[in-house]
């Protein structure tokens, strides 16, 4: 059986408010061996999610909806419902008693009148209690057993609990388990990944290789589908030992975990300390670091000295060299990351300077260009990098690129 997800909500329409829980519930299905193809957004009006309703109905056996299930008049999809199956909405006395009774519960106040709209379902659908709110949401098979629409509240907090409820009864519509890895991987390009691992993938159904990048790294996720978990298990597992096989030390994880976890713990393992002296990426690498709970057992300190004073006062950059190569140049980089070191006290310094753009950029020294320097006992190292994109995704390329020069020193 096949799925589809329709997400409930005119805020979803706007730039304001993502859909996420479609791509929750996909996991979840996918989990379950049922295969979600096709989802769409429709606004808090009836007509729309009826049409949307019949539309998946003709794809799909089962329709998972989130949303437009509360109290007030906005709130549209069991209208819809009843609208695409020719359904009528019937009062329920017993589900009137118990949102009553909830709603005092959780409220301590007496219960408004709308809740009443909350009784009406579609005539047939069966009620799935609400654990943390009081919208009940709905599990209703039409079409003779052709069709299961499942209708969930919005709020994750209170779809989460309810889904639990009917994984059992979703479980048996799954033909299929699937194993999903995930490999991440650093210092190498899409293409280049692609160059080495297509040998492997391409024209192979089972599993089902994608490779997605984005400027925090390059990340493989392999899908394999069987009727065994086993089975499914084994396929997604060959496929990775062959990636590893070719992408080596290339990749940073196998364990859906960011680069700055993988070099804290690696930090922590060999009980080295790290500063960093950032210009370009304005703390963001400081930020990236000191997101991983237990980062203080390694990480000293950060500066941002964006200005050419702030360099020279604090870190001890050679005002002449500023003059004769500019901020942005590999000697200011490594005196960037000798300073710091020494001024922390630490094992490892890193010093980073460049044009995030999109002004600022010469033929000379691009929009892009970035220079990082790592220094430790044995020596200083700078690299030069020239990356794409907007100011924002320079910056998120810059800290992978130093997180992943010092994991290479790491390891
Ligand atoms: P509703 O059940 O339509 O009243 O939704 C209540 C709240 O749930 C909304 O204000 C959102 O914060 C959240 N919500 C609804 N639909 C979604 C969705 N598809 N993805 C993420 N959050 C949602
Ligand atoms: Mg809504």
């Amino acid at each position: 059986m096949v799925a589809e997800i329709i997400a409930v909500g005119s805020e979803l329409l706007s730039p304001y408010r993502t859909d996420t829980n479609s791509l929750e519930l996909t996991e979840r299905l996918m989990e379950l061996g049922i295969r979600v193809n096709g989802k769409c957004v429709v606004g808090d009006n009836d007509e729309d999610i009826a049409r949307a309703i019949r539309a998946a109905a003709a794809r799909a056996q089962i329709i998972v909806i989130t949303g437009g299930l509360g109290p007030t008049n906005d709130d549209k999809t069991r209208e819809g419902i009843a609208k695409a199956l020719k359904l009528n909405l019937v009062f329920r006395e017993d589900i009137h008693t118990w949102i009553k009774e909830r709603y005092k519960q959780l409220t301590k106040q007496d219960p408004p009148d709308n809740l009443a709209r909350m009784a009406f379902v579609p005539e047939g659908a069966e009620i799935l209690e609400n654990t943390v709110g009081t919208a009940p949401g709905l599990w209703l098979e039409a079409k003779e057993g052709y069709l299961y629409i499942i209708a969930l509240p919005g709020p994750p907090s209170e779809w989460r609990p309810m889904f639990e409820r009917v994984r059992e009864k979703l479980a048996q519509f799954g033909s299929h388990v699937f194993s999903h890895r995930i490999l991440r991987i650093a210092g190498l390009r899409e293409s280049q990944v692609e160059d080495k691992i297509s040998q492997f993938y391409t024209g192979v159904k089972n599993p089902q290789v994608t490779i997605l990048a984005s400027p925090e790294d390059v990340q493989i996720h392999i899908w394999a589908r069987a009727r065994e978990r086993e089975e499914a298990d084994r396929l997604a597992d060959e496929m990775k030992k062959k990636f590893l096989e070719v992408l080596k030390e290339n990749v940073y994880t196998d364990k859906d975990e960011p680069l700055e976890k993988v070099v804290g713990d690696l930090l922590r393992e060999k009980g080295k300390t790290l500063a960093v002296a950032e210009s370009c990426s304005g703390g963001l690498l400081a930020n990236r670091i000191t997101n991983i709970p237990g980062s203080s057992d390694y990480f000293l300190m950060g500066a941002v000295t964006y200005s050419n004073e702030a360099k020279v006062k604090v870190l001890g950059v050679k005002k002449k060299d500023i003059e004769a190569h500019g901020a942005v140049s590999e000697p200011v980089a490594a005196q960037m990351a000798e300073g710091i070191r020494r001024v922390a006290g630490s094992d490892f310094g890193i010093g980073i300077t460049g044009i995030a753009g999109p002004g600022g950029g010469t033929p000379e020294k691009p929009v892009g260009l970035v220079y990082i320097g790592i220094s430790w006992e044995g020596g200083t190292e700078v690299k030069r990098f020239r990356f794409p994109g907007t100011r924002l995704q320079v910056k998120m390329y810059t800290t992978s690129s130093a997180l992943d020069m010092l994991r290479r020193k790491l390891i």
